[in-house]
C-alpha cells in the first residue's frame, strides 16, 4: 500500500506517519470516528456524516481542529491525493497526547488522521446473495450514540460469527435487537412494515438508517421505529442492514433459519436501489 494519509495538517506516506504512544485514542480508547462512502471520486451523504462527527464529538468534549470548510476541503483533498474512485474515507479525532490520566487533559490538541481504502462499493455480491448472522448478546457500553473507536465487543462478535460459519452477527439486549456489529438491523414484518430500533442511546444512529428511512416513507412504506425481539427477527419476511459503505444488504439466515423463503427481499432490494439513485446522483 502507498496511500497518502493526512495526519494534523501534513500529507504523508502511509508507513510515516506516527502517533505518540501517549495519544489517548490509543490509551483510553478516547477518540471517535467516521466513515463515508467514496463513489466516483465523491463523497456519498457528506452531510450526515459530518453532522454526526460534531455530534459525537460534542459529546466527550473534543474540539474539531477543523472547521467545516477545511473539513470538506481535506476530505476532497485525500481523494485527489489517492487517485480514489470507491471506497471509503477513515476519519479519526482523538484528544490528542498527553501523560496518562483517567481526568481529561486541561489544553489538549487532538490528533486528526485520515486514510483512504479503496474498495468496490457498487459491486458488491452480497447484495445478490445476502448474508447469514448469529445473534449474541450485546456487552458494549451504554453511549453507543457515540461513534467511539472502542470497537473490541463488536470485534469479538464478528469473530464469534465467523467461528460459527456466519457473515455477522447481530447483538441483543433484554431480548430486543439493538443492531449490527457495524450496521443498523431492520426487519419487514408480516404487514410489509418497515421496523427498526428508535434512536437512543442504545444504538449508533446510523445515517445510511436515517436516509433509507425517509427513502422507504417516501415510497409508502409504514416505519415502526420501535424495539423488535430476536424471534420477531426470525419470524419476519425479510431483515436487511445499513451502512455508510454497504448501502442495504440483506439478512437471509439468522441463528441458522432462513428469514422468509431464504432469499434476498424484494423491499431490501428496492431500498438499496432507490438509496443508489439518490445518493449516488447527490454525491459531492
Ligand atoms: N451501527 C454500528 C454499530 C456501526 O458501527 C455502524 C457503522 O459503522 C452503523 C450502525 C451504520 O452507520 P452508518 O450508516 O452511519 O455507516
Amino acid at each position: 500500500m502507498n496511500r497518502i494519509v493526512y495526519l494534523n495538517g501534513a500529507w504523508l506516506p502511509e508507513n510515516e506517519a506516527k502517533v505518540s504512544i501517549f495519544d489517548r485514542g490509543y490509551v483510553f480508547g478516547d477518540a471517535i470516528y467516521e466513515v463515508t462512502a467514496v463513489v466516483g471520486g465523491k463523497l456519498v451523504d457528506y452531510a450526515g456524516h459530518t453532522a454526526r462527527l460534531h455530534r459525537s464529538i460534542g459529546e466527550v468534549g473534543i474540539v474539531c481542529p477543523l472547521s467545516p470548510d477545511e473539513l470538506l476541503a481535506v476530505h476532497r483533498e485525500i481523494v485527489t491525493r489517492n487517485n480514489l474512485d470507491e471506497g471509503l474515507i477513515y476519519l479519526q479525532i482523538s484528544r490528542g497526547a498527553a501523560d496518562r490520566d483517567f481526568h481529561f487533559p486541561k489544553n489538549p490538541v487532538p490528533t486528526l488522521s485520515m486514510f483512504t481504502q479503496a474498495k468496490k462499493v457498487l459491486e458488491n455480491p452480497l447484495y445478490d446473495t445476502g448474508i447469514s448472522i448469529i445473534t449474541v448478546p450485546d456487552i458494549r457500553w451504554g453511549r453507543r450514540d457515540i461513534k467511539t473507536v472502542q470497537l473490541l465487543a463488536p470485534s469479538m462478535a464478528k469473530m464469534e460469527a465467523e467461528k460459527q460459519g456466519a457473515d455477522d452477527a447481530w447483538l441483543y439486549e433484554d431480548g430486543f435487537i439493538t443492531e449490527a456489529t457495524s450496521s443498523s438491523a431492520h426487519i419487514i414484518n408480516a404487514q410489509g412494515h418497515l421496523i427498526t430500533r428508535q434512536l437512543s442511546t442504545r444504538i449508533l444512529h446510523g445515517i445510511t438508517r436515517l436516509s433509507i428511512l425517509d427513502i422507504a416513507r417516501h415510497a409508502g412504506i409504514t416505519v415502526e421505529e420501535r424495539p423488535f425481539t430476536v424471534e420477531e427477527a426470525k419470524a419476519a419476511k425479510e431483515a436487511f442492514v445499513t451502512s455508510a459503505t454497504q448501502f442495504a444488504i440483506p439478512v437471509v439466515r439468522i441463528d441458522g433459519q432462513p428469514v422468509g423463503d431464504g432469499k434476498p427481499g424484494p423491499v431490501a432490494k428496492k431500498l438499496h436501489q432507490l438509496y443508489l439513485e439518490h445518493h449516488i446522483n447527490n454525491a459531492i
